[in-house]
C-alpha cells in the first residue's frame, strides 16, 4: 500500500520536523479549481487593493520572521542567521514587487508613430490566471517569492509545491498569506513529491510554471508542460566562476570568494564554484584565500548538506578533483556526513566532472590564468551561465568583464549581491534555464502583454484598410513612406 504522507527530517539531525499529505492528482487538480475562482477575484480586485493585500502579507511575514528562520533551520540544517538573512532578502523582493507592478504592469498610453496618428495605442500587462510554482530546498522561502511575490503582484493566483525536503515551510508561507487575504484561496500550497509536481505541471488550467532546480528535472517538467503548450520558466543552477584580476583587493576577494563558495554549504544556485586567477597576484591570493579557509567548520560555520543523495555528488567531484588536481584546503577526509568542510584544490583539468558539473557542495577549483580575458573565455566556456563574479579594482575594465560574461547576472567586488537588488533580473542562459524572476522583467513574465489599438478619426484621403481603396491613396501612402524612411543615414 503507498503512504499517504511524508516526512521532512532535520538534516543535521534526522528528527522529524513535520508529517505532511503526499497529494494526489486530485488533490493538485482540487487545489487548480480553487485557484481558478480565486485568481478570477484577485485579477478583479485591481492593483491598488492588491497592492494594499502585499504590503499586509510581507507585514505578516516580517511580524513571523523569527519562526520562519526558525523552520528553515530545522528543515534545511542552516544556521538561523542565514535563514534570517534568507527571509529579509525574500521580504525585499515582495515589497518591490507590490509598489512596482502598478507602474510595470498598468495601462498606459504609447506612441502609435507618425503611420497612426489617428490612433491612440493603450498597453497593459493582463494577469495570466493560475501560476504553478515548484520550488526548491536550499533557499525555501528566497527562491520561490522570487516568482510568488511576482506572480501576485500581477493579479495571478498562485499554486506552489515546495521541495520535499521544505514542506512545512511552504505550507506556513500559504498559512500566513491568509491573514492578509482571507477571502480566497489566492495562495495555496500543494504537499508531496516530485509526482505532485508532476500533476501540477500537467494541470492544462496552469498558465505558467516557475521552476527551480536540475536541469534535468526541467527538462521533465517541460515536457510535461509541452502537453498542453504552458510556458515555464526555468532556474536551474549553475557553475558560477569568480574572476581576481591583477588589481583586485585579495583581501575583498578572498573573504568574498569563500563566503560565496561555502555559505549554506555550497548549496547556492549562485555559488562559487570555479575560481580564476591571473598569474600575477596567484600566490598571494592562495595564500589569503587558504588561510581563510583553514578557520572555516561546518556545523559552525554552515549547515548540513540537505539533500543526502547530494553528499555521493560531492564525495565523487572531491575525490576526481584531488586524483587530478592539488588539494589546498581540505579533500576526501572533509566528508563527514551529512557535514562537509570546505575544499579547495587547484590545477583540476577543466573536462574533468568537478569543474564541468555543479557540485552543490562547499568546494571550490582554482586556476592560475594568463590574464583576465584568458580567465573571461575559461569561465565562458561552460555549459551552464547562471551568475559570476569578477574582483577588480578597474571599474572600467571589470565593467567590460561583467558585459562579457555568458551569465544572467555578475556581481563587481561583491558575491551575489545582485539578488538583493529587486530591480534586477534573476535568471540564466544556456543550461542554467530561461525567462527572468525579480525586476520588471519578473513581473511582465508572470503577465501577458495586452495591446489596443483605437481609431480617434478617419485619415482623410487614407482609408488604407477599405476595398474603396484607390491607387491615389496608395501613391499617397508611398510619398509618406519615403519622406520617412527613404532617406539614407550618413
Ligand atoms: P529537482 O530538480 O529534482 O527538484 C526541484 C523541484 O522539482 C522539487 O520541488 C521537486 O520535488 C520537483 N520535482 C521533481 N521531479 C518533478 C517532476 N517530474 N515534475 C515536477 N516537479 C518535480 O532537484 P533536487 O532537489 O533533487 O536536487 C537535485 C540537484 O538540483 C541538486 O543536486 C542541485 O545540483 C540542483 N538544484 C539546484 C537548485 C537551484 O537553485 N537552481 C535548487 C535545488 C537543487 P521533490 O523535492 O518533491 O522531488
Amino acid at each position: 500500500m503507498t503512504t499517504l504522507t511524508f516526512d521532512s527530517l532535520n538534516p543535521a539531525t534526522g528528527q522529524v520536523v513535520g508529517s505532511h499529505p503526499k497529494q494526489s492528482a486530485d488533490a493538485v487538480r482540487e487545489a487548480v479549481d480553487r485557484a481558478e475562482a480565486a485568481a478570477a477575484w484577485w485579477a478583479g480586485l485591481g492593483h491598488a487593493e492588491r497592492k494594499r493585500r502585499l504590503l499586509d502579507y510581507k507585514a505578516v511575514i516580517t511580524r513571523h520572521l523569527r519562526e520562519l528562520a526558525g523552520l528553515v533551520h530545522e528543515e534545511t540544517g542552516k544556521p538561523v542567521a542565514d535563514a534570517t538573512l534568507e527571509i529579509v532578502l525574500a521580504i525585499t523582493h515582495l515589497d518591490w514587487a507590490a509598489r512596482n507592478a502598478p507602474k510595470v504592469l498598468g495601462r498606459r498610453r504609447v506612441s502609435a508613430g507618425m503611420m497612426g496618428v489617428n490612433l491612440a495605442a493603450t498597453l497593459e500587462y493582463l494577469p495570466l490566471g493560475v501560476v504553478g510554482v515548484i520550488g526548491p530546498w536550499n533557499y525555501p522561502i528566497f527562491t520561490p517569492m522570487g516568482s510568488i511575490a511576482y506572480a501576485l503582484a500581477a493579479g495571478n493566483a498562485v499554486v506552489f509545491k515546495p521541495s520535499e525536503l521544505t514542506p512545512g515551510i511552504g505550507v506556513r508561507m500559504a498559512e500566513l498569506f491568509a491573514a492578509s487575504v482571507p477571502e480566497h484561496p489566492v495562495f495555496q500550497t500543494v504537499t508531496g513529491l516530485g509526482e505532485t509536481g508532476a500533476f501540477l505541471a500537467r494541470d492544462p488550467r496552469v498558465k505558467k510554471i516557475a521552476f527551480t532546480g536540475s536541469t534535468a528535472t526541467a527538462k521533465r517538467v517541460m515536457a510535461a508542460c509541452a502537453e498542453n503548450l504552458t510556458p515555464i520558466v526555468a532556474e536551474c543552477g549553475g557553475k558560477d566562476a569568480f574572476i581576481v584580476d591583477a588589481d583586485a583587493d585579495l583581501k575583498a576577494a578572498a573573504d568574498a570568494c569563500l563566503w560565496g563558495a561555502m555559505s549554506n554549504a555550497g548549496q547556492t544556485c549562485t555559488g562559487v564554484e570555479r575560481v580564476y586567477v591571473v598569474d600575477a597576484v596567484y600566490e598571494p591570493f592562495m595564500r589569503e584565500l587558504s588561510e581563510r579557509a583553514a578557520s572555516i567548520k561546518a556545523g559552525e560555520h554552515y549547515g548540513p548538506i540537505t539533500m543526502p543523495g547530494q553528499l555521493d555528488i560531492i564525495r565523487r567531484h572531491i575525490d576526481d578533483a584531488t586524483k587530478s588536481g592539488k588539494a589546498i584546503t581540505g579533500g576526501p577526509g572533509s566528508v563527514r556526513a551529512p557535514f562537509v568542510d570546505p575544499v579547495i584544490v587547484a590545477d583540476v583539468p577543466e573536462d574533468s566532472p568537478a569543474v564541468r558539473e555543479e557540485t552543490f557542495g562547499p568546494t571550490i577549483t582554482v586556476r592560475r590564468t594568463r590574464d583576465a580575458q584568458e580567465a573571461l573565455e575559461l569561465a565562458n566556456a561552460s555549459a551552464y551561465g547562471l551568475a559570476g563574479t569578477i574582483f577588480s579594482r578597474n571599474a572600467r575594465r571589470a565593467m567590460e568583464l561583467a558585459r562579457a560574461m555568458r551569465t544572467g547576472m555578475t556581481a563587481i567586488n561583491s558575491v551575489i549581491s545582485f539578488a538583493g537588488v529587486p530591480a534586477l533580473p534573476f535568471g540564466g542562459v544556456g543550461d542554467s534555464g530561461f525567462g527572468r524572476i525579480h525586476g520588471a522583467d519578473g513581473l511582465r513574465e508572470f503577465a501577458r502583454p495586452k495591446a489596443i489599438s483605437r481609431q480617434r478619426f478617419a485619415l482623410p484621403g487614407m482609408n488604407l484598410t477599405s476595398f474603396s481603396r484607390g491607387a491615389d491613396e496608395l501613391e499617397r501612402l508611398i510619398r509618406l513612406v519615403t519622406f520617412l524612411h527613404g532617406r539614407r543615414k550618413r
